[in-house]
């Protein structure tokens, strides 16, 4: 993986040296890569990242990841505040909403999955802690936007995506196995809606019967 070194003087020390549990993915909102390294590593404004992905795929590193670079702002995750001490924030070069929001490249998402697959090797970071600034800033901040491949990136093994939404009949057949049904009976949709779903006993899957297996699966493991 190539790396360009494009130093930002925009960055601290991380805090109590908190470990690194999150992952945090933005646009840059503005009209070019070249616009947005210039603003990210400008000392007065006051802003960077660790990383920049232009819309060729290369991959700019601004900040090291031992430092605290300054990305998300005020917001909160899981009750953390000081999200920059306890993140590593890519930045997708994009004009974002405000000047003309784009599909982003499959190079720039190559690039993306090459290094967050490189980064959640060094760090303990769950699935949980893989957020868009939007996540953790929602009345802020839309980045990086619904244009953002987050079922590709759950396929590529970076966090989940929750699949159980779709309707498909492999999908509750995996359910109700994993919940105790005997994959070999006939009647088993059935006998879960007749429990879960008593207004509509048809023996057909749908959205709503995979939502409910996997909300039932889910709290049984609570
Ligand atoms: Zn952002």
């Amino acid at each position: 993986m190539l790396v360009i070194d494009t130093p930002s003087p925009n960055f601290g020390d991380r805090r109590d040296g908190s470990a690194v549990t999150m992952l945090v993915f933005h646009y840059t909102g503005m009209r070019s890569a070249d616009d947005s390294l210039a603003r990210l590593c400008d000392p007065v404004a006051e802003v960077s990242a660790h990383y920049l992905i232009t819309e060729l795929g290369d991959i700019h590193q601004l900040v090291s990841e031992h430092k605290r670079a300054w990305h998300a702002g005020l917001g909160q995750w899981r009750g953390e505040r000081d999200v920059n001490s306890r993140s590593i924030g890519i930045e997708l070069q994009n004009p974002g909403h405000e000047f003309g929001y784009k599909t982003f490249p499959g190079v720039q998402i190559d690039s993306l999955i090459e290094l967050s697959r490189d980064i959640l090797e060094r760090h303990d970071i769950q699935a949980s802690g893989i957020v868009g600034h939007s996540d953790i800033a929602p009345d802020r901040k839309q980045d990086p936007g619904e244009l953002f491949p987050w079922r590709e990136l759950a396929q590529a093994g970076i966090g989940v995506f929750p699949e159980a939404g779709i309707d498909t009949q492999e999908t509750l057949d995996a359910l109700l196995t994993q919940i105790g049904y005997d994959p070999g009976a006939e009647n088993r949709i059935s006998a879960f809606q007749r429990r879960f779903r008593p207004g509509q006993i048809d023996g057909q899957s749908d959205t709503i019967c995979c939502s409910l297996a996997a909300a039932y699966l889910a709290a049984l493991s609570q």
